[in-house]
């Protein structure tokens, strides 16, 4: 993931160090130091919260200290040193590195709750017996590790405009680039020619593949593409989009916040403008 976390193949088992780093969450909220977001407790400092039989689950290593992650009840912890934050909020008030361990925590943990039992015959699972990251049926021996959905995400444009889209969900008033999950089957550029021919009927051409990010909203990879305007008229699905538009590079709307794809797509393609004329 990056040289400061390494992931482990073989899990260790037994309690953590009292330095070990703790990611708690509650539903969507990690808890982070009220001075630090980028900090999280140690054993030493969460234990005493937890009950004697909490699941812990270990997430890597980061800068040489092992990292747990743990579900808590928000109410559990009390201490004025300590807050529930979103974890949408650390995105761009951490560094990115730290908030994709956080974001992989969340999602180990999701999966463990998700898989408590057997998909194939309902047998309740347990640990893998190797020390894996799977949950494994003792009864048929399914073994299923921690799944991701792919999603696309495309940056279209025409000239010196952006394509972007306004959300029903966006009550902000934030515009964004296009997004689509992959249909199972589907190419990620098929993807795409698709969501945007839904979303707000035009065509495209000339993908090119941006990058990745983990989006741990609740589990997605966002795969990002640059893709030129090819034809149509915009035509909105309207239980989706409420409103899209073609934007001049020099005259954004609200955008998304730095640290995400969408962002980092625009920014380029911003950035490419302003050399172009200078
Ligand atoms: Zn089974």
């Amino acid at each position: 993931m990056t040289e400061r976390f390494q992931t482990l193949n073989i899990l260790p088992a037994g309690r953590p160090s009292g330095d070990a780093l703790m990611l708690a969450f509650s539903d969507n909220r990690v808890l982070v130091h009220r001075d630090d977001p980028q900090r999280c407790p140690t054993w030493d400092e969460l234990r005493w919260w937890l009950p004697a039989d909490a699941a812990l689950h270990v997430v890597g290593v980061w800068q040489a200290v092992l990292v747990h992650v743990v579900a808590v009840a928000a109410s559990a912890v009390q201490a004025d040193d300590w807050i529930w934050v979103d974890l949408r909020r650390l995105l761009g008030q951490v560094d990115d590195d730290w908030f994709a361990v956080a974001g992989r925590g969340a999602q180990i943990l999701a999966w463990a709750d998700t898989h408590r039992f057997c998909g194939r015959c309902g047998t309740p699972t347990g640990g893998h017996p190797q020390g894996e990251r799977a949950r494994v049926c003792v009864s048929c021996g399914l073994s299923v590790y921690p799944r991701i959905n792919p999603c696309v995400i495309g940056l279209v444009t025409r000239g010196d405009d952006l394509l972007l889209a306004r959300a029903h969900r966006f009550t902000n008033g934030m515009f964004s680039t296009l997004a689509g999950f992959m249909e199972v089957g589907e190419t990620a550029e098929a993807t795409l020619v698709r969501e945007v021919r839904e979303e707000v009927g035009v065509e495209i051409s000339d993908l090119r593949y941006f990058g990745s990010q983990s989006w741990p909203f609740p589990s997605n990879l966002m795969l990002g593409f640059h893709a030129r305007y090819a034809g149509g008229e915009l035509r909105l699905q309207d239980d989706e989009i409420a409103e899209a538009d073609f934007f001049h590079y020099t005259r954004l709307p609200l955008i998304p916040p730095p640290g995400s794809i969408a962002r980092a797509l625009i920014d380029q393609f911003v950035q490419e403008r302003r050399t172009v004329h200078g």
